[in-house]
Order: C-alpha cells, then sequence, then structure tokens
C-alpha cells in the first residue's frame, strides 16, 4: 500500500498519543513498514534514524535477532497465564535477576511505566496504613512529594507527582494535591555556583520541607540523576545520597523512578548506582571516565520502578521492587491488608522473555562497559555543534543534549520536520535537543547523527 492511503486509514481510525490531531493536517505522518538496527524504513524505502530510540524504550537495535528469537522461543510454549494463583518460568527468573541487580525484591508487573508509578504510590500509602493500623495518629502519611518539573507518567495517580504543566494543567481539578520541592537539574543553579552546591542546596530545601511534613508524607518520588522529559535536567549524585539521608532521619519513602534512565542509559546499570560517583561534567568533552559505584539500588531506593528498556523496546513491561521490610507489612492473616491491585497481563510470559533475553545481552556482551567507548564517541563528535547558538552541551552516559537558543517559538516542530528530511528521527522538547540512542549504533551513524543534527539545528534556530 502506498505511504498515502497507509496515513490517510490512520488518521481516519487511530488517536495518536500526545499529539493535537490538527497539526497533522499539515505536519504528515510518518508509516514505518519495518525497523533494523538504528534504522526505521517507510514504505517507499526512505530510511531515519532513530536517535530517541522509539521513545526511549529501544536499547539494542530494531530486529534485535536475539531479543526476536526469545519471544518466540517464548510463543511456542506459552503466551500468557493470569498470575494470580498461576505463576512460570520466565516471571520467576526475571525477578530473581532483578532482585539480584538492584538489591530489591518481591517484583510485582504491570505494563507500562505510568502503571508501575501508581503501584509504587499505592504500596508506599498503604504500606504506612498496615504498619500503623490501630494507631490512628500514624495514618496520616497519605501524601507525595515529587520534584519540580518531575514526570512520572500520565495516569491520574502518576499525573499527580508529574509537574509538566502542559500535560497537568487541563486536569488538574481531577489530582490528588502533590507537593514539588526544588529541582537540582543544573540549568537552574545560580550563575558560577557549581552543580554540587546546587544540588545541596536543593537537597537543603527538601529537609526543610519534609522535617515540617513528614507526619503526612508517605513517599518522595524521583527520576534518579536526570530528569528526562524535563529536557534532559541532569543533576549531581550528591542530591541523591542527601534525599536518601532526608527519607530515612523522617520516615518517608524514597521511590526510584528509573523507567527511563534504568537499564543503562545514564552509564551504570541503574542511575541510582552512580550516587556515590562524581559529577560526569558539563561541556567537557575530555572528561576522564568514571568508575562503576559500589552503590546498590537498594542504598537509595524502598522501591524502583521499571520499564520502557526493560523489554529491550520490544513488548509493554513495567516493573516495582521493594524492600522486605515494605513486603512484610502485607503479609498477613487479613486480605485486605494484601496488595490487591493487578492488570490482566501482570507477568505476562512473552514481555518476561524479552527482558530476559535484554538482560542477557547486557551480560554477555558487557554492555555497560562498552558503552562508554561509544558515549566518548559521541561526546567527541559532539563539540561539532559547540559553534551553534546553543548552551549546556552535555551528557550522561548514553543521554546526550544541549539547549538551543532561539526566538523561533516552534523550534521543536520545526528542527523536527527538518531532521526528517534528512533522514533522522529527533524529538526535541521545547528548545533542548537529545540524542538517546540504542546502544548498538556505530561509529558512521553517529556520524551521520551528528551531521544531520548540525543541518537540522541550523536550518530552524
Ligand atoms: C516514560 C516515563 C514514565 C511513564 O511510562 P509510560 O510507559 O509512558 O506510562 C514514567 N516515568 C518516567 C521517568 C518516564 O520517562
Amino acid at each position: 500500500m502506498s505511504n498515502n492511503a497507509l496515513l490517510t486509514r490512520s488518521l481516519q481510525s487511530v488517536w495518536h498519543p500526545c499529539t493535537q490531531m490538527k497539526q497533522h493536517e499539515t505536519q504528515p505522518l510518518i508509516p514505518i513498514a519495518r525497523g533494523d538496527g538504528v534504522w526505521l524504513y517507510d514504505a517507499e524505502g526512505n530510511r531515519y534514524l532513530d536517535a530517541v530510540s522509539s521513545w526511549w524504550v529501544n536499547l539494542f537495535g530494531h530486529n534485535n535477532p536475539r531479543i526476536k528469537d526469545a519471544i518466540k522461543q517464548q510463543l511456542d510454549t506459552l503466551e500468557h497465564v493470569m498470575l494470580a494463583g498461576f505463576t512460570h518460568a520466565p516471571v520467576v527468573e526475571l525477578s530473581e535477576k532483578l532482585s539480584k541487580l538492584t538489591g530489591l525484591g518481591h517484583a510485582f508487573y504491570a505494563s507500562d511505566g505510568a502503571s508501575a508509578t501508581e503501584i509504587a504510590l499505592k504500596m508506599s500509602f498503604h504500606y504506612w496504613r498496615n504498619l500503623h493500623s490501630g494507631t490512628p495518629g500514624k495514618q496520616q502519611k497519605t501524601k507525595f512529594i515529587s520534584l519540580q518539573n518531575s514526570y512520572h507518567g500520565e495516569t491520574l495517580g502518576a499525573l499527580s507527582v508529574t509537574d509538566v504543566a502542559i500535560f497537568k494543567d487541563t486536569y488538574a481539578p481531577l489530582l490528588m494535591q502533590s507537593a514539588q520541592m526544588p529541582s537540582p537539574d543544573f540549568r537552574l543553579a545560580e550563575a558560577g555556583e557549581s552543580a554540587e552546591a546546587f544540588a545541596l542546596r536543593c537537597a537543603e530545601a527538601l529537609e526543610r520541607y519534609v522535617s515540617k511534613h513528614h507526619d503526612e508524607l508517605a513517599a518522595f518520588i524521583i527520576e534518579p540523576r536526570v530528569q528526562c522529559a524535563a529536557g534532559m535536567g541532569v543533576y549531581h549524585a550528591a542530591y541523591l545520597r542527601r534525599a536518601r539521608e532526608i527519607c530515612t532521619k523522617y520516615e518517608v519513602h524514597l521511590i526510584a523512578d528509573e523507567i527511563a534512565v534504568g537499564f543503562g542509559r545514564t552509564g551504570t546499570m541503574f542511575a541510582c548506582e552512580s550516587a556515590d560517583l562524581p559529577f560526569e561534567g558539563v561541556d567537557k568533552a575530555t572528561n576522564p571516565l568514571r568508575e562503576y559505584g559500589s552503590t546498590k539500588v537498594s542504598d537509595i531506593a524502598d522501591f524502583i520502578c521499571l520499564s520502557k528498556g526493560i523489554t529491550g523496546g520490544y513488548l509493554p513491561l513495567s516493573t516495582v521492587l521493594t524492600t522486605d521490610k515494605v513486603y512484610q507489612a502485607f503479609y498477613d492473616d487479613s486480605t485486605v491488608r494484601g496488595f490487591l491491585h493487578s492488570h490482566s497481563y501482570t507477568g505476562n510470559p512473552l514481555a518476561c522473555g524479552a527482558a530476559l533475553a535484554t538482560l542477557a545481552i547486557f551480560e554477555t556482551d558487557n554492555v555497560v562497559q562498552n558503552n562508554r567507548q561509544i558515549s566518548t564517541y559521541i561526546r567527541t563528535k559532539m563539540q561539532g555543534l559547540a559553534n551553534l547558538p546553543i548552551q549546556h552541551l552535555r551528557h550522561e552516559g548514553m543521554i546526550f543534549a544541549f539547549d538551543v537558543k532561539t526566538n523561533n517559538t516552534k523550534f521543536a516542530r520545526d528542527c523536527y520536520s527538518a531532521a526528517l528530511k534528512q533522514g533522522l528521527l529527533l524529538r526535541p522538547i521545547g528548545n533542548t535537543v537529545y540524542w538517546m540512542p540504542p546502544y548498538t549504533i556505530t561509529e558512521p551513524e553517529i556520524d551521520f547523527m551528528v551531521a544531520a543534527t548540525l543541518m537540522a539545528v541550523k536550518s530552524t534556530v
């Protein structure tokens, strides 16, 4: 079928996400027929380099033979069974592996990131109820706090702790109240203030708030190290360490939302692991490579939310892992003290199979280590953009970004269109242009990505 016929039918029958559909009167949809490696191909053979990993989910390229084979094998044995009252090998193996990697356990599954956020919020709230049942004074721990400019998903609970006006304001009457703490995003620092000093100053503000309100606070939910949806807002690891100390001191849960940053994105397997590492550096192409952290997720977080890259970008799957302490508070003769939450596809075997194949690639291919070389290559090449009217050229592991100084109020859309013409899928967030490519990207592909970005930005500022 021709591209055009499919586009018309799509506009008639499909309501596309995060889109004012009327804008498709002038901005055509891109019909994708197949994917291979970092490339997406349309029906007419044009190809686009997927520099955003299809909304941050793809880790090892499209049409990855290992993940594909794992799903095919699983398909021949068991496609799905409900997880209430039943279990299966893929979900058990995956839970064991994730537990080993994070130091947390008792994996609870859902399908999307937002559902993982909902689960963590409900579990935290319910934990405090269970813990203090019969002592009404402590049942007041019903509130959540998050960071300014945070993003935790768009279902009503998740949106309540999200702080992005364009997604949130319309639905404000439906949302529960939550307070936002100052974001440690280094771009918000005072002139001359170091990222670390700024992070610590934000942590002080956090402590002032928590010390006053801890009686009513269930949890602080946070995106460790990079607030991706805020436009790749990178912040200093000192904030995570202080946030943990504050949450411990005042008995508030810390929920690490690693839906975007988990699975190697920020340079360690999980972003929480970098909490003891020095700031990787901004505007420094020749920063020495940092060492692995000795921190485990469980040193920082009471809950971790995972999704996106967990299946390598193949199938929807999300999970929340937590501590034995939280789990024990639900373990009881009373049914209603249990966590009575479910989704139809909880623990889907095909998705778990894809996740196991993804983790196997991490193990056999030394991915986190190898990514450092790719990251170094990209950030060296990235200096080629330094002469554009930009600021805050930054990187954290396999995330690269800069902010464009322009008066073009439609910059994001114009740049997106200009990049597509070059054969590059870029999706700027406001004036932030970023790359979050699949880890399998090659040097020639990086060269292409950088050159096409340069042209796209040049033509739209
Ligand atoms: C994408 C994202 C979510 C929501 O995940 P969905 O699968 O889109 O519901 C939540 N938190 C963070 C940090 C994300 O990047």
